[in-house]
């Protein structure tokens, strides 16, 4: 996907990677310390340790350093051992302090393997952790934030890949195009591949027949695939201008559980931050929820001061959830 090649010379293939390896997975590391993976892979290449590894993540590269098609001594089971010799080593960084530079690198992280996983055509069963081979407690960071929660992150990242989990803000849109709603067309083709020409995409058309994930546009007679339309106005027999979704708050009492970090507000606005963050693995009780505002949908909850404390758990942008709801 978007992994950098640092690839370490040749010449110290015998100390670092001196077996020909057919890869069966992915092994997970924690570098139990803070420096980044630049600085990881420059230390890695310089030295002549019998230790390494394929690829070191942070928050801001993953940077590649032994073929895919070579071992790496990173598992701790021995020059026989299964780790050492059939898996791709996946070292990330920060681990040592952990924070905010650790979840991104572990979210990072989630979305290199999980593009792994897909061009070897694995599934999650072939991500294993150091653990695994030679009981040592490696990955320590992400091991006590819950190995299970990572593999969810590269889960969802796999899912979002093979196009099976939508996260798209439109799609919901798309399920209310219904016969007699209006809409504007967006796309290149029409759904018999013919390409639409300019003059069409100026007006707006109405619904008329819809069929799977196509729609026939009654003023131009052609038939068009849905994710090529843009909802104008959903056509309800009292029909609605296009507004702005309205923001909501509504009473509800719940726990929440967070897979990424979030910082508590004493509003639901980006500038109202203050010091206090969830951390991934951590819960809130709350009790109201505030959907669409400034972007996000949010959660109040009591804080231990007294006052209100005001919580991301979904960006309307993105479409990226912040956790779950109990
Ligand atoms: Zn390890």
């Amino acid at each position: 996907m978007s992994l950098v090649k640092s690839l370490i010379s040749s010449d110290k293939y015998g100390v670092k990677c001196p077996y020909k390896m057919t890869p069966k997975g992915i092994c997970i590391h924690n570098t139990a310390n803070d420096a980044p993976a630049k600085n990881e892979v420059s230390y890695m290449k310089s030295n002549n340790n019998e230790v390494s590894y394929h690829i070191a993540i942070d928050d801001l590269e993953a940077i590649q350093v032994i073929p895919f098609d070579r071992n790496a001594w990173h598992a701790g089971d021995g020059g026989s051992g299964q780790g050492n010799r059939n898996y791709i080593a996946v070292e990330i960084c920060y681990s040592e302090s952990g924070g905010d530079r650790f979840i991104k690198a572990e979210k990072r992280a989630a979305k290199e393997v999980a593009a792994l996983l897909k061009q070897y055509g694995w599934t999650i069963n072939n991500v294993k952790k150091h653990q695994d081979f030679s009981n040592k407690y490696c990955p320590h960071r992400t091991l006590d934030m819950g190995w299970q929660r990572f593999l969810n992150m590269i889960q969802t990242e796999l899912n979002v890949l093979n196009g099976s989990y939508t996260q798209t803000p439109s799609s919901n849109q798309y399920q209310n195009i219904k016969v007699g709603s209006k809409v504007r067309v967006v796309g290149f083709n029409y759904a018999t591949g013919e390409s639409i020409p300019s003059w069409v995409k100026s007006n707006t058309y109405t619904v008329q027949q819809v069929n799977g994930d196509k729609c026939l546009l009654k003023e131009i007679v052609s038939w068009v695939y849905i994710r090529d339309l843009q909802i104008v106005s959903s056509g309800n027999t009292a029909p609605s201008t296009p507004t702005q979704p309205q923001s909501k708050r509504y009473a509800e009492n719940g726990t929440f559980y967070f897979d990424t970090a979030v910082t508590v507000r004493t509003a639901p606005e980006e500038n109202a931050k203050t010091n206090v963050v969830y951390y991934p693995g951590e819960h809130v009780i709350y009790h109201h929820v505030i959907v669409n505002k400034n972007g996000f949908n949010w959660i109040e909850y009591a804080r231990n001061n007294g006052t209100t404390g005001y919580l991301k758990v979904k960006d309307l942008s993105t479409g990226e959830s912040y956790g779950y709801a109990k």
